[in-house]
């Protein structure tokens, strides 16, 4: 067998589910969620080190192997409703994006056509652009529901650069992957390039919610308003973990000040019952500047929660 495990350390999967192999379909096909590792950090603008993230996600975990977690607040189990595998990580070189974004674009597509759902352990931002080209290809154009402190729609960075963890979401609207007038994107707050950083996203056709929308707003009205307008449609859920406070997850790229707690965040993601998720990822985590496993921690329980989320929606399908 070719499985090439994780790109660092020692190959463990995550919550102890069995391990696949990309290259081997059959070992996959009766799967319905696969994680995939893509530890990338070369599109990262600030603080380098998400090619560490789905290592450390993987390593939080403490509870025995017996392939099942269930979920309080959505009465269901995450692995035992649910046939969960992991495939390691894709191989990408960090000093060479126009390499390693493809490489990961082949893995989620060999997964979508399978009919598997991949769940993927970030890495940077860019890598949101290879999974929306697969999973615009398989699906169509998709809805996106876009959790991050910062929109992500900017055009270049460093002197043209096209790609990076900044530019993913113009990148897809433009090559016609996601559909924003069917998207939505929450928890934006400061720092700010400049005053007209909202309004990019917004000329884009994204809806925006603020932290302070969010918060002042209330977390049921929101989600209320997330599930009339995402449900229905095919939905690519994509989780940047510096939406929360740097105090929940002070593991990230760049932090943002002033965020959603731990709480706040895994209250709305629970509230969300009933998406049709074709694909989700968790970005961002950077153990360098982790302490205490906190953001690692919150990474991969909100990884479980995607997994629990999937899991009710099959699950209340099956009962009608
Ligand atoms: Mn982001
Ligand atoms: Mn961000």
């Amino acid at each position: 067998m070719s499985r090439y495990g994780p790109q660092f350390g020692p190959d463990i999967t995550f919550l102890g589910v069995p391990s696949c192999d990309l290259d081997d379909p059959a070992s996959y096909v009766d799967a319905e969620v696969v994680i995939v590792g893509a530890p990338f950090d070369g599109g990262t603008s600030y603080r380098a080190g998400t090619r560490f993230g789905p290592q450390a996600i993987r390593m939080t975990d403490y509870l025995p192997h017996d392939g099942s977690r269930p979920s309080l607040a959505l009465r269901t189990d995450g692995l035992l409703d649910l046939h969960v595998v992991d495939a390691g990580d894709v191989e990408m070189y960090s000093g060479d994006i126009e390499s390693a974004l493809p490489k990961l674009e082949a893995a989620v597509e060999k997964l979508t056509r399978a009919g598997v759902i991949p769940v993927v352990l970030g890495g940077d931002h860019s890598i949101a652009l290879p999974e929306l080209r697969a999973l615009g290809k398989a699906h169509g154009p998709l809805a996106v529901l876009h959790f991050d402190s910062h929109t992500d729609t900017w055009d270049t960075y460093f002197a043209g650069q096209r790609h990076s963890a900044g530019t993913a979401f113009r990148r897809g609207v433009e090559e016609g992957w996601i559909d924003a007038r069917a998207s939505m994107q929450i928890g934006m707050r400061g720092s700010l390039f400049s005053d007209g950083d909202i309004q990019q996203s917004l000329d884009l056709g994204y809806e925006v919610v603020t932290t302070d929308q969010m918060l002042d707003g209330g977390l049921e009205a929101l989600a209320r308003r997330v599930l009339e307008k995402l449900r229905g449609r095919k939905v690519f859920l994509s989780f940047d973990l510096d939406v929360v406070d740097p105090a929940f997850a002070p593991g990230v790229q760049t932090p943002e000040a002033g965020g959603p707690s731990a709480r706040e965040i895994l209250r709305l993601l629970r509230s969300l019952r009933g998406l049709d998720l074709v694909g989700a990822d968790v970005v961002e985590m950077n153990p360098s500047y982790d302490a205490g496993q906190i953001s690692a921690l919150l990474a991969a329980t909100v990884a479980a929660e995607i997994l629990a989320l999937i899991a009710a929606r099959r699950r209340d399908a099956r009962s009608g």
